[in-house]
């Protein structure tokens, strides 16, 4: 069985018949409905392993009471927001999102759209890691049924949250994953609507699941090439969307958040964003009279931070964007519907780009030994060489500078501190960049 916190921030994720099998499923399920839940939502994305996973996650709920309503493949979005309108109390997902075709995992919604918790995550672990679960009585099994209409109900939901006149020409690049509803959605709001990768396929064919620069050329391509104003595409589950400009070009994700931001956000509101989010969203949002709330980083994190009532609009710059108003799980369908309306109103995206300033940013991964313990250090002398207002420790160790900011923080997974600088020349990110280098290596 999976080691004690195997949950992280995603949930579960990993390679199918080694972290992730159908024991593995059966015993979320059975330490989900332990833990009170009688009414759970259950989808999947695309990959044919997650049906499996489905039937193995079914059973365990059942045995332990719980009523299942079984939505089939949807996007992760619709799965996290029918909890709510099917008045059931958790959701879980079968989905690795991004990930290569060979994985797949396991990601738990609560009623609110939001994901499980660190205290909700560490209660389903502790279940499983002592096998303690609640299995009912041969009369107690909870039953299961179909139900087919969270993409209708998804679909009413966007078109209810946006405007669109004049609705724009979108191409969509599905990714062959489950944002099926992105298409459905802009057609039903007047866009003309081309897919590429529409057919839905779990050992993705048509490109890697994760959207960005380098695994989109076709989508930049195609719109470039015809009178497109826009291209859309999802990640396998559509919980992530990014965009592509008239042009054809690839808009930054940082450049994308600062729109969203700006567009959400009115003066005295706030935006929630992880700590190595850029200038750019900064500067976006002092021009509206709006401010920045930094959270650690992980799309769960900034959901947490948007139930605040002063936060309108929360981003990850991976591509996960809230509005708290909608819902607290990131919807890639709605965020391109809304990118579609702002495109409508105020395009061509290009120029919108063109409209956000962005500046240097410099990345490095140093290889150390004891990374936990180094950061120790490095939070510690940077209290004792900065001001305490410019040290953040959220999340790693954040030193804000004169024209500019840098972010030491270890890598989840490997044996590396990760640094970012940015600064509003070159001149002053090298500076930066050459002090956070200087912190660290005082802290060897
Ligand atoms: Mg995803």
């Amino acid at each position: 069985m999976a080691p004690l916190g195997m949950f992280g921030t995603s949930g579960i994720r990993g390679p199918v018949g080694e972290t992730v099998t159908a024991d593995l499923a059966l015993a979320v399920g059975r330490a989900v409905a332990s833990e009170g839940h009688e009414r759970v939502v259950v989808g999947r994305d695309v990959r044919d392993s997650g049906i499996v996973l489905s039937d193995a996650l079914t059973a365990g709920l059942r045995e332990c009471g719980a009523d299942v309503i079984d939505l089939g493949v949807e996007a992760t979005p619709t799965v996290a927001r029918a909890v709510g309108w099917l008045e059931a109390d958790a959701g879980v997902v079968l989905t690795a999102s991004h990930n290569p075709p060979a994985d797949n995992g396991i990601k738990l919604w609560t009623r609110s759209g939001k994901a499980f918790g660190p205290s909700q995550r560490e209660a389903i672990t502790v279940r499983i890691d002592r096998d303690v679960f609640s299995l009912a009585s041969w009369d107690g099994h909870g039953v299961s049924r179909r139900h087919d209409g969270a993409r209708e109900r998804h679909a009413e939901a966007i078109q209810a949250a946006v405007s669109l006149e004049d609705p724009p020409s979108v191409i969509v690049d599905l990714g062959n994953g489950a944002g099926r509803l992105t298409a459905d959605v802009l057609t039903q709001l007047g866009c003309r609507v081309r897919t590429l990768n529409g057919q839905p396929d779990g050992s993705f064919p048509g490109r890697p699941s994760e959207p960005e620069a380098e695994t989109l050329e076709t989508l930049m391509a195609t719109v470039a090439a015809t009178d497109a104003d826009l291209g859309i595409a999802h990640d396998g589950d559509a919980d992530r969307m990014v965009a592509v400009d008239e042009t054809g070009a690839f808009v930054p994700k940082d450049v994308l958040f600062a729109l969203f931001a700006r567009e959400a956000a009115g003066e005295g509101d706030r935006v929630a964003a992880p700590v190595d989010t850029s200038l750019s969203v900064d500067d976006a949002l002092a021009h509206v009279g709006a401010s920045l709330t930094k959270t650690p980083v992980g799309d769960v994190y900034v959901a947490e931070a948007a139930t605040r009532d002063d936060v309108v609009f929360g981003g990850e710059p991976s591509g996960a964007w809230i509005w708290p108003e909608e819902t607290l799980c990131p919807d890639g369908p709605l965020a391109a519907a809304k990118l579609v309306a702002l495109v409508a109103r105020r395009g061509p995206l290009s120029a919108l780009v063109g409209s956000v300033e962005t500046y240097p940013i410099r990345r490095e991964s140093i290889e150390v030994e004891g990374k936990a313990e180094l950061m120790d250090r490095v939070r510690e002398s940077a209290l004792e060489r900065y001001a305490d207002g410019d040290v953040d420790t959220l999340d790693g160790v954040r030193v804000e500078r004169e024209d500019g900011w840098f972010l030491m923080r270890a890598s989840g997974t490997q044996s590396l501190i990760r640094l970012t600088a940015e600064a509003r020349s070159d001149e002053a990110v090298m500076a930066v960049l050459e002090e956070a280098r200087g912190l660290f290596e005082a802290t060897r």
